[in-house]
């Protein structure tokens, strides 16, 4: 399985050049898609999953070409879209049930198989005989992607996976991403949210105001940042000085000042320490000081 995509373009109405020459390759595995608010994430989804076409530029996934082959494609696609809502007053199984005969399963016995497994897969399973549309939040998220993969489809897309969720639902919700992660499919995760990628994702794309920045591996953008993220204690208007200059990702309390934690190119304060980049410090460095934008 693998998507091809080149010289990629989305002008809306307005002129906005939401996508400007993207060119991808993902292959099977999990792929994650970062970038800020209106980054042009969504756009690049709703193109992949046919539901937007682009002002140029091509797309094939499997071999097959979003322009020519709509029916095909989505005849091998799941989608969870950011705004995911239940429109019937179905039960828990039976708005599964209804997915799955969508997803072309007509055989009754092999459909409510399949339904078992995925409410036991998504921890619904107790909650199989609830209205849907009553269910919390994450249980709501964990129900899309169920109704999601029950057709097995060999291209998964996940806008904005975790946003809104609780630290609990959010981690038990990454949980069963890394879990149903298969060799011959692919899943994207499009995300804002550092951690939704490091912690399930082998490879990932870095999206800018339309521009992609970066692709590689987490690990690879964490070695771009290495020698560049710093940790001072400071207090006062040190402090002050400090937040002004520099990108601070992190600050916490200590008895006499605060524990900062900052990305910089270079720095001439010879009080602050190197530290060990993480993905969230990568991030940071790469889109303020590396990102084509600049
Ligand atoms: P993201 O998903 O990364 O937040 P989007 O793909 O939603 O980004 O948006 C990318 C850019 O395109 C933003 O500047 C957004 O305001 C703009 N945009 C999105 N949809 C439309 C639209 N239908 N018409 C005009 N501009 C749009």
């Amino acid at each position: 399985m693998k998507i091809s995509i080149q010289n990629l373009n989305k002008v809306y109405d307005n002129g906005k050049h939401a996508l400007c020459d993207v060119n991808l390759e993902i292959e099977s595995g999990m792929f994650g898609l970062l970038g800020p608010n209106g980054a042009g994430k969504s756009t690049l989804m709703r193109i992949l999953v046919t539901l937007m076409k682009p002002t140029s530029g091509n797309v094939l996934i499997d071999g097959l070409d979003i322009s020519k082959n709509r029916k095909e494609i989505r005849d091998i696609l799941g989608y969870l879209p950011q705004d995911f809502r239940f429109f019937t007053k179905l039960k828990t199984w039976e708005f599964l049930d209804y997915a799955a005969r969508l997803s072309g399963i007509k055989n009754k016995k092999e459909r409510l198989q399949k339904v078992d497994m995925w409410l036991e897969k998504v921890g619904l399973f107790d909650a199989r005989e609830r209205n849907a549309d009553k269910l919390s939040g994450g249980m709501k998220r964990r129900l899309g992607i169920a109704q999601a993969l029950i057709g097995d489809p060999k291209l998964l897309v996940v806008d904005e996976p975790t946003t809104g969720l609780d630290p609990e639902e959010r981690i038990r919700f990454r949980n069963i991403l890394s879990d149903i992660s298969r060799h011959d499919a692919i899943i994207i995760l499009s995300t804002h949210i550092v951690g939704d990628i490091s912690s399930i994702c082998q490879s990932m794309t870095l999206l800018d105001d339309g521009f992609l920045s970066f692709s590689g591996s987490p690990e690879e953008l964490i070695e771009k940042s290495r020698g560049h993220v710093w940790q001072i204690n400071t207090s006062g208007t040190d402090y002050d000085i400090l937040k002004n200059t520099y990108p601070v990702i992190s600050t916490i309390p200590t008895d006499d000042g605060w524990d900062v934690q900052f990305v910089a190119d270079s720095i001439s304060n010879s009080k602050a320490i190197q530290i060990e980049p993480t993905l969230e410090h990568a991030y940071v460095y790469f889109m303020e000081y590396m990102s084509n934008k600049n």
